[in-house]
């Protein structure tokens, strides 16, 4: 079976075919660090990790791109309302950058407990203002802006494909929008590519360009940023469904009409919503759960991905404490059934289940991982490869030494920790052993200021998954 996946551009399911065989550039809109992501956000970040480790697995070589917003994105998506970096800092009495780099650190420190491997490429759009002034430069000198009352606009009549990605209704448009606070806007839909200080009067952050002193537009950093790392034309590009109908729909705009190459991109991959009490989780309301929230009230954060992975990333899903309480039940009884059949794999007697397949007739192994496989293929079928291992962890007949390979190789999309599970009492305690000698030898290398020997340790303990935090009773250490 090929790999297929639902293109919103189109809105069909799709083969997979890349522009380059064998190879895919993929970019996922990250972060605005004005805040905690909220655990709706992480729903977006889990499925571009599914969609990268799918790939991969599928034998793709894939180069993952992501942005970290600092700057630019107004409350509104549409030009209107606050920049949120600036209200931020401003309500916390920082710098605008102090506040990046607090929730960027915050970010992948969430994005590290889900076990989301960390992008190829993350990129801070305040390190990419000049990309985005020539980018600017080639939209401009191809004839798709105006200039009024001190911004650069992006003229949305002059792009006829305007809103192919949103089936948007343009000859509707003006009619249909919502009251417009920008006058200067020829059309509703226009956007702004470079403001000067005319929207606010005491932005924090200004550079200097062929338009005025000024900042970015928030479209703008990802078609320059992506353009940069992935080339003029890339396979493909992810968020939630609330960007279909402005951010992609303007990235599309803007980036086809400097390049002239169109499609920009092939295939556009959103995610449902996360919803709490049928609601949209809106970190601007303030009102939202963090993972640290979840993890305040006892749960792991690999329960909030085993709920996640429970859901198909194309449906909406409901959060309540609820099934939250029960994909923990879930997730504990399957790393004990993947501790039992860890110790029957090793010889021992293990904790085998009453024989036989509940389902049915005994597969062998390989008959799960392919099916496993299969529901990935097709457009990422999350609950559908957690049921394929869920049947081969109840398939007692199945030999334990394939079961067990099958059920770690199945973790390596799933991302559950499922090898730690599988370790025996002994063996856990061997390593447990191991990181605190590596421990102890870290701290012997920062007594004596050897300190990059101190942070190779600490690396070296990283890429295991192992995360060290230093305190004041000394070096506490947790897994990822
Ligand atoms: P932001 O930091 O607001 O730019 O959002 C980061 C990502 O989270 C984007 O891809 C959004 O589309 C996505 N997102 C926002 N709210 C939700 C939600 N409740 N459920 C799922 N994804 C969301
Ligand atoms: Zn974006």
């Amino acid at each position: 079976m090929a790999f297929t996946l639902y293109n919103t551009l189109g809105r069909e399911l799709q083969v997979f075919r890349t522009i380059n065989p064998g190879k895919v550039g993929f970019y996922g809109c990250g972060p605005t660090v004005y805040t905690y992501a909220h655990i709706g956000n992480l729903r977006a970040y889990v499925t571009h990790d599914v969609l990268v480790r799918s790939l991969r697995r599928a034998g793709f070589e894939v180069t993952h791109v992501m942005n970290v917003t600092d700057v630019g994105h107004l409350s509104g998506d549409n030009d209107e309302g606050d920049d949120k970096m600036v209200k931020s800092a401003r309500e916390r009495g920082k710098d605008v950058l102090e506040i990046a780099g607090f929730y960027t650190l915050a970010f992948f420190t969430d994005t590290e407990r889900l076990n989301i491997e960390q992008p190829d490429v993350v990129c801070r759009a305040t390190e990419h203002i000049g990309d985005m002034i020539s980018l600017i430069r080639r939209i401009e000198a191809n004839g798709f802006t105006y200039f009024a009352g001190g911004n650069l606009y992006f003229d949305t009549a002059k792009f006829p494909s305007y809103g192919e990605l949103a089936l948007l209704q343009l000859e509707n448009q003006k009619a249909g929008a919502r009251i417009e606070v920008d006058e200067n806007k020829r059309n509703p839909r226009d956007f702004v590519l470079w403001f000067t200080k005319s929207k606010f009067e005491n932005q924090a952050l200004v550079w200097d360009s062929p338009w005025g002193k000024g900042y970015p537009g928030w479209h703008i950093e990802c078609s320059a940023m992506s353009m940069k790392y992935l080339g003029e034309q890339f396979d493909v590009h992810a968020g939630g469904i609330d960007h279909i109908s402005i951010h992609h729909t303007n990235e599309i705009a803007q980036s086809e009409a400097a390049t002239g190459k169109t499609p920009w991109v092939r295939y556009w991959l959103h995610n449902e919503f996360l919803v709490l009490d049928k609601e949209k989780m809106s970190k601007s309301s303030g009102a939202f759960l963090t993972l640290q929230s979840l993890i305040d009230a006892g749960y792991d954060p690999l329960d909030y991905r085993y709920f996640l992975l429970g859901g198909h990333y194309r449906s909406q899903l409901q959060f309540s404490w609820e099934s939250l309480e029960g994909a923990k039940n879930a997730r504990k009884s399957l790393v004990e059934k993947v501790k039992a059949l860890a110790a029957r794999a090793k010889g021992g007697r293990g904790n085998a289940p009453a024989a036989g397949n509940a389902a049915g007739a005994s597969k062998d192994a390989g008959t799960y991982l392919e099916a496993f496989n299969r529901a990935l293929e097709d457009d990422l079928s999350t609950p559908r490869a957690l049921a394929e291992l869920r049947g081969l962890l109840r398939d007692t007949e199945c030999e334990p030494g394939a079961a067990l390979a099958a059920v770690l190789d199945m973790d390596r999309v799933l991302g559950l920790n499922l090898e730690d599970a599988a370790k025996s009492p002994e063996e856990e305690e061997g390593v447990i052993r191991e990181i605190e000698a590596l421990i102890a030898e870290r701290s012997a290398a920062k007594k004596a200021k050897d300190f990059a020997g101190a942070d190779s340790i600490r690396d070296s303990l990283k890429a295991r998954g192992i995360i060290l935090e230093d305190g004041p009773s000394g070096t506490l250490w947790r897994r990822a």
